[in-house]
């Protein structure tokens, strides 16, 4: 069966650290890189973390029909997973992973059923969650406070994925999140 498994969580959970372990530790997965509009951070690149294209193109996709989900994460940032993308991992025999923000990962569940393995990453606390956001010195304070009123909202959907992992401790969520992929995979 074809398979795809679901990482949300509000950002600055630590959610990207999870699934690069996840792929460095399951070479059984393969990345689902989305096509957003907003701009490359630092050393982020076209086409390996996200196909960055623009507003235009984007709406030309949804025209087409060419995303399985698509959403508007924060004003005018348009985030969206393409159906060829996940068509082309299962291609290679692998099994998908998405890093998506929480509605998206309630919709993907929805979409992918019992393929799929929706996994909540939840930040110990919304104060750790914001210091986080700072220490990562990636974004100005205003996008910081956003994300953080984001966050507490986005809190309130964890129940309605398939499991929630407290990222409290990095390497006790690790492990849990070894054995979750390694049972949903051999399954
Ligand atoms: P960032 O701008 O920090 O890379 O991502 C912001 C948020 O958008 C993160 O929660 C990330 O997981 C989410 N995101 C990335 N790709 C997609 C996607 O294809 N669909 C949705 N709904 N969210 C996405």
């Amino acid at each position: 069966m074809n398979k795809v498994i679901i990482f949300s969580a509000p950002s600055g959970s630590g959610k990207t650290t999870l699934v690069k372990y996840a792929l460095e530790t399951f070479p059984e997965l393969e990345f689902s890189i989305s096509c957003t509009t907003r701009q490359p951070r630092g050393n982020e690149i076209h086409t390996i973390d996200y196909h960055f294209i623009s507003p235009e193109e984007f709406r030309q996709k949804i025209s087409e029909d060419a995303f399985v989900e698509y959403e508007e994460v924060y004003t005018d940032k348009y985030y969206g997973t393409l159906k060829s993308e996940v068509e082309k991992i299962w291609n290679n025999q692998k099994v998908v992973i998405f890093d998506v923000d929480v509605k998206g990962g309630i919709s993907l569940k929805k979409y992918f059923k019992d393929q799929a393995l929706s996994i909540f990453i939840e930040p110990p606390s919304i104060e750790e969650l914001e210091r986080r956001l700072i220490n990562r010195n990636t974004d100005d304070a205003e996008t910081i406070k956003t994300r953080v009123e984001k966050a507490e909202e986005e809190m309130s959907y964890a129940k309605d994925f398939d499991v929630i992992v407290i990222n409290e401790n990095l390497d006790r969520a690790k492990g849990e999140i070894k054995n979750l992929i390694e049972s949903f995979i051999k399954n």
